[in-house]
This record gives C-alpha cells, sequence and structure tokens, in this order.
C-alpha cells in the first residue's frame, strides 16, 4: 500500500486548473504508450474504478465492454477479480476482519434501469457482488444483511469460505494488543473498489465492494453497500461511488448528490469536488479522514476528487489504461 502510495504524484491541487497534460498523470508501473489523453473527450465504452487495484479490475471490465458486453456485466466482473484476491486487504476473500477478528464483507450494484442489490455484513462468501446481483435478480428486495444474506447466498449456489488469511489474521492479533479503536481512513486500513461502466450501448452501471474499515465494530456497516451513498448510477446523467470514512459518505448522500450536481451541469471532477466541500464544511476536524469519489457521466467523461491527497483511480478505454491522480482539498 504504501509503496503505491510513494510514487510520484502529480495532483490537481485546491481549485487547480488543468496546467498538467493529462497524459503526465496517469501512472503505472510501465510506461503507459497511449496517446495524450483530452481532459475532456467523452469516450465509449469506457470503465473507471477507484485506486491502483482497479487497474486489474479494469483489465477484466474491458473484455467485456471491449467486446459490447453490458456495463452491468463488466461492473460485476471487474470487481470479482478484486474479491478473490487474497493479497488485497480491504476487499473480499483476505480482508482486514472486524474487532472481533470476522471478515464482514458489503457490496452493491446498480444498472442503467434504476434496478439495484445489495448485501451487507455478509460472511464466508468470496463473491458478495454476485450475491447483490442476485438479490436484484431474484428477489423484490434491495438489501440483505448477515445471517439471511449468508443464507441467501448459499441457497444461490455459493459457496462457503473462510475469508480469514493468516495475513490478516496475524495482523489482527498484533492490533488486540492494544485494541486502539481509531478508525483512521486513507492511511493502511481500507480501500473499497467502487466500479463505473459505460458500455458500447450507452448504458451506464457501477458496482462497489469491500470489507470495510479495519477492526470496525462487529456488526458496523459503511456506505459501500446503500445505494446513493457508496454507489448511484442514473442513466440519464452519470454515475458516481465512493472511498474512504463511509460515516462521512451516508451523512450526505454522497454519490447520490455527485450524480444530482451532475445533472444540474457540473462536470464529473466539479461534481466530486463539491460533494466533497460539502463534507468538510460540516467538519471541523478532519483528522486522518479521507473520502474520495468518482464519477463518469453519459458522455463518458470522468473525474475524481478527494479531500486528502493520495487517492486515485484506474481508466480504461480504447484510449486510455492507467492511474489518475485525483483532485484533493487538503494535503
Ligand atoms: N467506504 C468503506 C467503508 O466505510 C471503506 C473504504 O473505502 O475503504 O466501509
Amino acid at each position: 500500500m504504501q509503496n503505491r502510495r510513494n510514487f510520484i504524484r502529480r495532483s490537481f491541487a485546491l481549485g487547480g486548473v488543468f496546467l498538467t497534460p493529462m497524459r503526465q498523470l496517469f501512472h503505472t508501473k510501465k510506461p503507459i504508450p497511449s496517446t495524450p489523453l483530452a481532459p475532456k473527450g467523452p469516450q465509449k465504452p469506457i470503465v473507471i474504478s477507484t485506486w491502483r487495484h482497479g487497474l486489474k479490475a479494469n483489465a477484466a471490465a474491458w473484455d467485456i465492454l471491449k467486446a459490447k458486453g453490458a456495463a452491468l456485466d463488466a461492473v460485476e466482473q471487474g470487481v470479482r477479480v478484486i474479491e478473490a484476491d487474497p493479497e488485497n486487504q480491504s476487499v473480499g476473500l483476505g480482508g482486514r476482519p472486524d474487532r472481533e477478528g470476522v471478515v464482514t464483507l458489503d457490496a452493491c450494484i446498480m444498472d442503467q434501469n434504476y434496478r439495484c442489490g445489495a448485501v451487507a455484513f455478509l460472511t464466508d462468501i468470496v463473491h458478495p457482488v454476485t450475491v447483490a446481483r442476485y438479490v436484484m435478480e431474484r428477489t423484490p428486495h434491495v438489501l440483505l444483511v448477515g445471517e439471511g444474506a449468508l443464507q441467501f447466498a448459499l441457497e444461490n449456489g455459493m459457496k462457503r469460505t473462510n475469508l480469514l488469511t493468516e495475513k490478516s489474521k496475524k495482523q489482527w492479533r498484533e492490533w488486540l494488543k492494544k485494541s486502539e479503536y481509531q478508525p483512521v481512513i486513507n492511511i493502511e486500513n481500507h480501500d473499497t473498489i467502487g466500479m463505473l461502466a459505460l458500455d458500447a450501448s450507452g448504458h451506464l452501471s457501477g458496482s462497489c465492494t469491500t470489507s470495510g474499515m479495519a477492526y470496525k465494530l462487529h456488526g458496523r456497516v459503511g456506505d459501500s453497500p446503500i445505494i446513493g451513498a457508496g454507489l448511484f448510477v442514473d442513466n440519464e446523467v452519470g454515475a458516481a461511488c465512493a472511498t474512504g470514512m463511509g460515516e462521512e459518505v451516508i451523512r450526505i448522500a454522497g454519490s447520490a448528490i455527485v450524480v444530482e450536481l451532475m445533472r444540474q451541469g457540473q462536470s464529473p471532477r466539479q461534481a466530486c469536488k463539491s460533494a466533497v466541500e460539502r463534507i468538510v464544511a460540516r467538519n471541523k476536524s478532519l483528522q486522518n479522514t479521507q473520502v474520495g469519489f468518482i464519477a463518469l457521466n453519459k458522455a463518458g467523461e470522468h473525474g475524481g476528487y478527494s479531500i486528502r491527497k493520495g487517492f486515485d483511480y484506474a481508466v480504461r478505454s480504447d484510449r486510455d489504461n492507467g492511474m489518475l491522480d485525483a483532485g484533493y482539498l487538503l494535503s
């Protein structure tokens, strides 16, 4: 995680103008052989997702999008790659547990027709995003939680799996020695993946999946499975998703706000910035708090913004394949 954060960043400064060519803002381990990115060039199909793990997730989503597949399939299959990766300690298998040592997962998915499904406080299932999709497609409900979500997942053919890896267990045991309950976000203990896609037919969809805040209280659920907070899609306008301190995102209905601001004419980046400003304005002490939003509009333009420096997102289209640093308010 630190390595990821340590690579050179050329972020947009507070209130900054697009002075740095977009090409220079993209980073991957290998140089990107793509042509320079136009800041406002609409692109379709396109997929964007939070953090560096988004590169791998986007690759799976892109296989679907470039074959003219559905955005809904792309956002499900894309984030499944990260859910199944035991090395990733903030999503799915290998996620950091709560203070009781239990890995509990939250996820949601939403398509171009306001159809949505979600699961929260789900244990023992590697792919909560697929359970969320089953909730959407196979029940009249939107959100299932805990035991009920697990029972539903098992009834729908998912296998029970121990999600707590040795690595995460060891770190949790270390944490137990002091048991300091300080939900510090954007340091070492989080990184939800949220993904937004626009397919060749012009349909938008989104997904969001996480193991939530490390060492959280047993039963705590963040923004990630809450439609309107962690994710929102309105096919007439655009889509948005969030990462970071979920409580702050829920308080302002973050992703729904970003979409509504785009409806009022703001660019994806400006809409994310406005939502971040709303969080900061109502918080006197934002020590160690990070929230980031990414957004994609109907035209295929995208943007991201966060409270603090260090948030980036992955972009994949015919033209682009790389990381983009989001703008930020505070360093
Ligand atoms: N938003 C997630 C939560 O609050 C955490 C994260 O993005 O890492 O559960």
